[in-house]
């Protein structure tokens, strides 16, 4: 992503130099052989000679592009690893194929049921099992780019509305289960309205992309999610962290974002672009939905507008374990 022009690149279009992966997965020699030996030209073909050892490769990175499996192995069968791959949330974009001696229709079948693209019988064609391979990658990188689009902010490159809504779903039925605390931040950005007025639409577009660069990566954690949620809205969403360590981590957005000194000459008595943060924790519940946590949040987020922006407010509800026990605030 080019964060000057906030156009995105369609996933795969800065990787078209770059040849294909694939992972061969069969135990006979010869036909690893065989295989080998044809796709090498084209593509980059590394290979396993048992389930184990596929599985292990297939979560290494650079990952494959797509795998071909042999149906019968001598630890875990193909369909059953197929079966595994397509579980994990690492390995189950990669395309499956069987390359396979088995013919029966309801064989095939079963690759398909185990969550095989294609299947390709023995004895076959380099040339038809090339093809193949090149319209499946084409296709997994077309769903990847449509997924892209659905699930990120075109301006910015963040995950967007959407994409945050069915995180906060599924990481709230994940604190249920393990009996975590989630938290949120809902970080607005101080007179925005008038450094539009003031730089003109544009230069408050290069503004909310400098904010979302200086804030995006602040989560830390894999399951830490940074997204835009409104026009100079954004949220970071932490499952299994308490208040604590929510507000430790909202101070430090707070700094960056004040460190960066970004010119907004739109006030009288501003100088730089400010941030404002509502803070909240809960225990998830079956009893609650997630919009009681975001609740909170904005509630506290507008208790900090109130207080004079530039602030964090932690939320106080009955849920939320406060700091101390009762609500906290910061001003900078
Ligand atoms: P406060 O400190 O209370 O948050 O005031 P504010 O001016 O930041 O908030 P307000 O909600 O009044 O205005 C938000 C402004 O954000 C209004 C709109 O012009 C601007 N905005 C929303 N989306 C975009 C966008 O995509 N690009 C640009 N350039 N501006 C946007
Ligand atoms: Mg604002
Ligand atoms: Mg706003």
């Amino acid at each position: 992503m080019d964060i000057f022009s906030g156009e995105q690149k369609p996933l795969g279009s800065e990787q078209a130099a770059r040849p294909y992966r694939i992972l061969v997965v069969d135990d006979s020699p010869m036909d690893l052989h065989f295989l080998l030996n044809g796709l090498s030209d084209n593509f980059v073909v590394s290979f396993a000679s048992s389930a184990k050892e596929a599985l292990s490769l297939a979560n290494q990175f650079p990952q494959p592009d797509l795998m071909l499996l042999d149906v019968i192995m001598p630890d875990i069968d193909g369909y059953e690893m197929c079966a595994m791959l397509k579980n994990d949330v690492n390995t189950r974009n990669i395309p499956v194929i069987f390359v396979t001696g088995m013919q029966d229709t309801s064989d095939k079948a079963k690759g398909f049921n185990a969550g095989a693209v294609d299947y390709i019988t023995k004895p076959l064609e380099i040339a038809e099992l090339e093809a193949r391979v090149q319209t499946h990658i084409r296709l997994k990188e077309q769903s990847q780019y449509l997924e892209s689009m659905a699930y990120f902010d075109p301006l910015t490159g963040v995950p967007n509305r959407r994409k945050y809504n069915e995180v906060l779903q599924r990481e709230w039925a994940r604190c249920i289960r393990y009996h975590h605390q989630m938290s949120m931040i809902i970080i607005d950005i101080d007179f925005f309205k008038q450094y539009n007025e003031h730089y003109g639409h544009s230069e408050g577009d290069n503004c909310l992309i400098a904010v979302s660069r200086l804030l995006e990566n602040q989560g830390g954690r894999p399951t830490d999610l940074f997204a835009r949620i409104g026009g100079e809205e954004f949220v970071m969403l932490l499952p299994d962290c308490n208040a604590a360590g929510a507000m430790k981590k909202a101070e430090k957005m707070q700094t960056v974002v004040n460190q960066a000194q970004v010119p907004h000459a739109g006030l009288p008595d501003e100088q730089y672009i400010s941030v404002s943060m509502g803070v909240a924790s809960i225990f998830p519940s079956h009893g609650q939905g997630a919009l009681s946590l975001f609740q909170a949040a904005d509630d506290a987020l507008f208790a900090a507008k109130r207080d004079g922006r530039n602030c964090i407010s932690i939320g106080k509800s009955d849920t939320t374990p406060g700091i101390h026990g009762e609500e906290a605030r910061q001003h900078h």
